[in-house]
């Protein structure tokens, strides 16, 4: 009888507990329009969202809870290439010695805000040791952030072994990278050569794949970026001097291609006088940058010939470019030609695929992440709407949510 009570209590208590649940899960957002991130649009239709995730797509006439009628709703926008920590310090110089670790997390954590509210509920940092901390702080989900991978320190001395390297990404697995990070070749500020062999490149790109880990592999020069392919790496970043063999030779072997065209020089040149003078950023690497954008327009629009290549979205924003990580895809419609749905699937369902989650983000689907973003204007017509970002919902959770005008 006193077991019987109890069982009886505890059966109450847990039909409390799901009235509690289903009163949580009563949020619902209407879109005026919906671009699902697959490349599919719908009008006037209403998101239920279930907790951290998404539930029905419907019709239904119902009061939502968020009325975004007048605005276009796609997924939370993915930078699969960003450096999370890179900043400007109190000096205002790209290089900021002699800060304490409080004040350089302080910073990431506000590169992290600054993307979140720029619509971007997922990037890829590639990558620094000091990002796991900002990581699993943001997981923990009391500091506001994008989700965060991170590809901990790269593999980028060519004297390094075979074995070294395989070490190399042992190491930075077991330190919890998300992800692995190679330099195939020098920075596009000293010519972009090839620095590891093809001998080099299959040690980390076949080690990360025995242990399950993506890699991404920085590369300028074609054969750079021939080796990193025929090594089965998961993406080549750059790929500023690939010609017409390079972009099939990814397509075939169904490596993702991560060009940038439209924030990462430009915001160099812009903030030329804060990292002038420091390493390779001499008037020579400047004017390699300077020359760099029309070639990485002309290469991009060569690579969308390839229609079977998979484009996705990384802008390597590094110090003033976080925030503005929408530029890129902008100038990839608005200079390279590429239609605007693609483009936004770039930073949306391909990344997703790209950084191996596309079963829990990159869609507007049933049962993925609540990860959604309204923004005023139909980019699908004007682009440039993905930089007026009014509403962001992550993982269930509204971070951002304002008037038109008001971003
Ligand atoms: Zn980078």
């Amino acid at each position: 009888m006193h077991i019987r009570t109890k069982l009886a209590s505890l059966a109450v208590a847990a039909l409390i507990g799901m009235t509690a649940v289903a009163t949580a899960q009563q949020v619902t957002i209407r879109a005026g329009t919906l671009i699902d991130g697959r490349g599919g649009v719908q009008r006037n239709v209403v998101v239920a969202i279930d907790g951290a995730r998404i539930g029905r797509i419907g019709n239904q006439d119902a009061r939502a809870t968020y009325d975004l009628s007048q605005l276009t709703v796609l997924p939370g926008l993915i930078d699969a290439h960003v450096h999370i920590g890179a900043h400007f310090g109190k000096n205002g110089r790209s290089v900021t010695q002699g800060e304490t670790p409080a004040e350089q997390a302080l910073y990431a954590a506000e590169n992290a805000y600054s993307m979140l509210i720029a619509g971007f509920t997922t990037v890829q940092s590639i990558g620094a040791a000091s990002d796991v901390p900002l990581r699993d702080a943001i997981a923990r989900g009391k500091i506001p952030g994008p989700r965060l991978l991170t590809a901990l320190s790269p593999v980028r001395d060519p004297s390094m072994t075979p074995d070294q390297i395989r070490q190399h990404v042992r190491r930075a697995v077991a330190a919890s990278a998300d992800v692995i990070k190679l330099f195939a070749s020098k920075s596009i500020r000293e010519g972009g050569g090839q620095t590891l062999t093809e001998e080099q490149v299959l040690a980390g790109c076949s080690e990360a794949k025995i242990l399950g880990k993506r890699v991404w592999v920085h590369a300028h020069a074609a054969s750079a970026v021939r080796a990193s392919a025929l090594a089965g790496c998961t993406t080549v970043t750059h790929g500023s001097q690939i010609t017409d063999a390079e972009a099939e030779l990814m397509a075939e072997r169904g490596i993702f291609f991560e060009p940038q065209t439209g924030l990462l020089l430009q915001n160099y040149l812009e903030n030329k006088a804060r990292y002038l003078g420091e390493g390779n950023y001499d008037e020579a690497g400047f004017k390699f940058m300077e020359d760099g954008i029309a070639l990485n327009d002309a290469m991009f629009k060569m690579a969308l010939r390839h229609k079977r290549l998979k484009i996705n979205m990384g802008t390597d924003a590094v110090a003033g470019a976080h925030g503005q990580n929408a530029r890129e895809i902008i100038h990839r419609v608005q200079k390279g030609g590429q239609p605007a749905m693609d483009a936004i699937m770039s930073a949306t369902s391909i990344n997703a695929d790209a950084i191996g989650l596309k079963d829990r983000i990159g869609s507007l689907a049933p049962g993925l992440e609540a990860d959604l973003i309204a923004v005023d204007g139909d980019p699908l017509t004007d682009i440039t709407a993905l930089l007026r970002v009014v509403f962001v919902m992550k993982g269930g959770k509204v971070h951002r949510n304002v008037a038109p005008g008001q971003q």
